[in-house]
């Protein structure tokens, strides 16, 4: 089979590239390995530029149940303080949200192939890019957006994570007051070794999403049991917000090897990387979803303009850099035993700390856009 645009990956910058594309009039094949959307290691923040773009592609996350987040707390050792948001946000589950991308995508024509994993992609003697699927059927097309996520393609591999991180991500039922307690914040914790955040999500539940070095974990025995311990008895607002709550998952999800901090250099021609395939940047920041959401959009763009695949990675990482960098200092500060016993500190005293930090990290909206240039004759 051929088409113009294969996009490899339905999460939710392949969904996102796929609709646009789609809505111009090109004819999309959308490979997604899974049959049905999961739950995916995430901590389920949707922030204002996120909320945009999914207006934009016709995604009412209210009509889905998201919970509008208008404050964060933060919270280490044991001292805890609370900043209104500076940009409206909300949480939603990434399971909902997928299925709702996967079904606007399907609306606006793209041919979607479920339960087909990509094994390779390789070029052809022709210069047509060709997938390589599980079931050994090859897929031909002349331009692939890749978003597959944290998972590699053979043959197109990011940077090995040198921190070695690991995140987990469990739901439970909170307690009834710390459900009213926790009420529409987005809580981050702090710890030696990492940091977790939890957050209402629709259906009157609880994400505790966290992401941890492996030597933390190492000390915590590698077992999940031994790591919510440990994460208790660092920060006890964790251990407050979970006396009496109810896991709802038989058992965390968990991925590893995040390469946080990565941003694609350069690709070749007829292949525009998406997503976290562009860049991954620290989770704290809730972020990951708008820059998926981004990338999706400016790549579109910037295909229906022609505009050479190779020009348009390298100028969005000029675009991400700045934003990245920041993201990741602030990673390291959170990581730093002072940082962590000040900062709750600062919040409470200058509440402006986060709006500044907040908006900092945030990478470009719409009006900010990587615009396609122009291509000489
Ligand atoms: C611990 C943690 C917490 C986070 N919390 C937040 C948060 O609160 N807010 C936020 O905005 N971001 C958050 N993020 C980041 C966010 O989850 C990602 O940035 C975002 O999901 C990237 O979207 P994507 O479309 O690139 O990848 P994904 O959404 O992961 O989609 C990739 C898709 O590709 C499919 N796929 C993979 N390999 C193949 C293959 N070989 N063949 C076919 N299909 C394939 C997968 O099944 C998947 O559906 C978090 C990340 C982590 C690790």
């Amino acid at each position: 089979m051929q088409d113009e645009v294969l996009i490899l990956g339905g999460g939710v910058a392949g969904c996102a590239a796929s609709i646009a594309l789609a809505r111009k009039g090109r004819s999309v094949t959308l490979i997604e390995r899974e049959l049905m959307p999961r739950h995916k290691v995430c901590g389920e923040f949707l922030s204002g530029e996120a909320l945009e773009d999914l207006h934009a592609l016709g995604i009412d996350v209210a009509v889905l149940g998201a919970v509008p987040i208008p404050y964060v707390r933060l919270a280490a050792a044991r001292r805890a303080a609370e900043a209104p948001l500076p940009f409206p946000a909300a949480s939603l589950t990434r399971k909902t949200l997928d299925t709702a991308l996967i079904a606007e995508a399907i609306a606006a024509g793209v041919r979607v192939e479920r339960g087909r994993s990509v094994q390779a992609l390789s070029r052809t003697t022709t210069g047509m890019w060709q997938a390589t699927l599980d079931d050994g059927i090859s897929c031909e097309a002349p331009t692939v957006f890749l978003s597959t996520g944290k998972h590699d393609l053979r043959g197109h591999p990011r940077p090995k994570d040198p921190q070695r991180w690991v995140a987990f991500k469990m739901y439970y039922r909170l307690a009834p007051a710390q459900a009213a307690e926790l009420a529409s914040a987005s809580e981050l914790m702090l710890y030696p070794g990492g940091y977790g955040g939890i957050q209402p999500v629709e259906g009157g539940i609880a994400n505790l999403c966290c992401v941890v070095q492996q030597r933390y974990l190492a000390r915590a025995g590698h077992r999940w049991d031994g790591l919510l311990a440990k994460m208790q008895q660092d920060c006890p607002h964790l251990a407050m917000r979970l006396a009496g709550a109810e896991p709802l998952l038989n058992k965390p999800i968990a991925i590893t090897h995040i390469p946080y901090g990565h941003i694609r250099r350069t690709t070749q021609n007829g292949l525009y990387c998406i997503g976290d395939q562009a860049a991954v940047i620290p989770s704290f920041t809730g972020d990951g979803i708008s820059i998926a959401l981004h990338t999706a959009r400016c790549a579109a763009a910037a295909f229906l303009a022609d505009e050479p695949a190779p020009l348009f990675q390298a100028r969005l990482r000029s675009a991400l850099l700045p934003q990245m960098r920041l993201a990741e200092f602030a990673a390291n500060g959170l990581n730093n035993a002072l940082a962590r016993a000040v900062l709750p500190f600062c919040l409470r005293v200058w509440p402006g700390v986060m709006r500044i930090t907040a908006q900092l990290t945030r990478v470009a909206t719409q009006h900010s856009d990587v615009a396609p240039q122009a291509i000489a004759g």
